[in-house]
């Protein structure tokens, strides 16, 4: 049995999961801010709900995973920091074992955990890209079956390709990264760009992700046009990904998923048509996440087995 920690900016979230990646229980408890000790205290507590909602001993325990929205010291078990938290320098392993014995605790960079829990989840496939679309974009890289951290541990930073030449400044210091037009974030910007453009939209009418999508669904050619050229951003990323990885799968996740085949069916056909040699080469299956919101929780938790299984 495992214990998968999911930390957000709202809660924290433990998960008791299997070896299979199912969830016996979880529990969630409120993200303390700006206090190392509270925080410490909070997700202790979480696990301790989560142990007692599965009705197991805190014996049968093997490993700990957490995934942390930020920077996290692999080799010392610590969070190093978490800016939407306000927190740094978490000991988060000695903390643990402290409480739950001299068991591995591990931790990891939140969409990393994703990544895994999505790959646990899917059906098999060995080479696999997770990309999460939100604020910003992220995402994990799977190669054959294992976590790909890089040399820095550092990898999978995938919304900072660039896709456009001087384009939009982004927080990684440089212009044009793919998250700055790909993330929620970029729709937000390009549909202000246009709004002067959308005829049923209403001057004092506040921007959102969806406005373009409801929009068009209620048949606004010009939000149709807009919503199309932010599912092209999209898919001229994924273009480059499966250019570098030629993975078998990529999955994607976040808020938008549940705008399902509306940004799937262009995506898949834009990588049928661009990919490098896209007439010979078979081309990787793309879907929408399923599982959400739990991927943290079971990529945490699994984190201390796919680990076992890199060495
Ligand atoms: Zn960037």
């Amino acid at each position: 049995m495992y214990i998968g920690i999911d930390i957000g900016g709202m809660s924290i979230k433990a998960g008791v999961v299997n070896e299979n990646g199912d969830i016996l229980a979880k529990h969630a408890v409120t993200t303390p801010k700006n206090d190392n000790d509270a925080f410490l205290n909070a997700m202790l507590e979480s696990i301790d709900k989560a142990v007692e909602e599965a009705g197991i001993q805190k014996s049968e325990i093997k490993a700990v995973g957490i995934g942390n929205p930020g920077v996290v010291d692999r080799d010392k078990g610590i969070l190093s920091e978490a800016t939407n938290i306000g927190f740094s320098n978490v000991p988060a392993r000695e903390f643990l074992q402290k409480h739950l014995g001299n068991i591995p605790v591990l931790v990891e960079n939140d969409a990393n955990c994703a990544a895994l829990g999505e790959y646990y989840k899917a059906e098999s496939s060995r080479n696999f890209i997770f990309i999460t679309l939100g604020t910003g974009v992220g995402g994990g890289i799977i190669i054959n079956g294992k976590l790909y951290l890089g040399t820095n541990g550092a990898a999978g930073e995938l919304g900072h390709i660039v896709t456009h030449t001087n384009g939009r400044p982004c927080g990684c210091g440089r212009r044009g990264c793919w998250e700055t037009y790909a993330s929620v974030t970029g729709l937000i910007e390009t549909t202000k760009e246009h709004r002067d453009e959308i005829k049923s939209l209403s001057p004092d009418e506040e921007i959102s992700g969806r406005t373009v999508f409801d929009l068009a669904r209620k048949g606004d050619k010009d939000a149709e046009r807009i919503r199309d050229m932010w599912i092209e951003e999209i898919a001229i990323g994924i273009v480059d990904i499966v250019n570098i990885f030629q993975p078998d799968q990529i999955l994607i996740g976040g808020a938008i998923s549940k705008e399902g085949d509306t940004i799937l069916l262009p995506v898949i056909d834009y990588v049928n048509k661009n990919a490098f040699c896209a007439e010979i080469l078979s081309k990787p299956k793309i879907e929408m996440s399923k599982i959400g919101g739990d991927a943290g929780i079971i990529g945490a938790a699994l984190l201390y087995s796919n680990l076992a299984e890199r060495e």
